[in-house]
């Protein structure tokens, strides 16, 4: 199950990019820049689940064909939310290559499974966020719900869940259940988000080294030229620059032996 990462780049595996395609030249620079340093697979919302309306969410299908444009420009292969079927076949169309479900979407069973009726048996890499509430079990049924369509490149991304009391995260990381998702599914490759769990770029170094002394397989970082100015989670991206001082500054458990 794992092995599909291997095409994505030694462990661990990064995915890196903005929360939200903004526009062609925004998503072309962010490309550039990770792409220099050797990441392929590039991340950017195409549709984004706002928790309220009247916020931007996300340019839709004219964003494919940026990465349409894009992908043969610099060699990079993208990943996107797909919240619903429609999005879905698009995608498809589009070869967008790897999909995930984002942490709204999981919770819901219904949804999990239109999705996963759409992508049945397809060949491209899907990858499911935990679900906002700390809940195993939803995460572990999104899961499963896809296997039952023969999707056989499955993956996990932590995320982090919310939590109504005072805490220093956006989303609290409960790295207990990660940890229970891997001892229930051992073969699932397993991707840290500390961009979503800190909502602060200032710990996603600290994040990404404990995901990494975990054993993750892999970080899902979220990068943009300009993150102050950002359309969507303008405190939580780095620039590509400090992307790779972060990358550098990490400590790799292979090492200290
Ligand atoms: C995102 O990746 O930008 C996003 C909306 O994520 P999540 O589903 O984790 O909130
Ligand atoms: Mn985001």
């Amino acid at each position: 199950m794992k092995d599909w990462l291997n095409e994505w780049g030694s462990r661990p595996m990064v995915i890196a990019g903005p929360c939200s395609a903004e526009t062609y030249e925004q998503l072309y620079a962010t490309a550039r820049a990770v792409r220099a340093q050797g990441i392929r697979l590039v991340r950017a919302g195409v549709w984004k689940p706002r928790t309220r309306p009247n916020s931007f969410e996300g340019v839709g299908e004219e964003a494919l064909h940026w990465m349409d444009r894009i992908r043969q420009e610099l060699d990079v292969a993208f990943a996107i939310e797909v919240g619903h079927p429609q999005h879905v076949e698009l995608a498809l169309k589009h070869n967008i290559e790897v999909l995930w479900i984002g942490a709204r979407s999981t919770v819901n069973p219904f949804t999990v499974q239109e999705i996963a009726d759409a992508l049945a048996g397809t060949d491209r890499p899907v990858l499911v966020k935990n679900p906002i509430n700390p809940e195993l079990a939803l995460w572990l049924g999104a899961l499963e719900r896809l296997a039952n369509r023969n999707i056989a490149k499955l993956g996990a991304i932590h995320r982090g869940f919310s939590y109504f009391g005072e805490s220093r995260f956006r989303n609290v990381p409960a790295w207990h259940i990660p940890i229970e998702l891997k001892r229930e599914m051992p073969d699932m490759p397993l991707i840290c988000d500390p961009s979503h769990i800190s909502g602060d770029r200032s710990m996603i170094q600290e994040i990404s080294q404990i995901a990494l002394d975990l054993d993750y397989d892999g970080l899902i970082i979220e990068t943009h030229p300009d993150p102050v100015n950002a359309w969507s989670d303008a405190r939580q991206q780095v620039t590509p620059a400090s992307l790779q001082e972060i990358l550098q500054n990490l400590r790799y458990p292979e090492a200290a032996n």
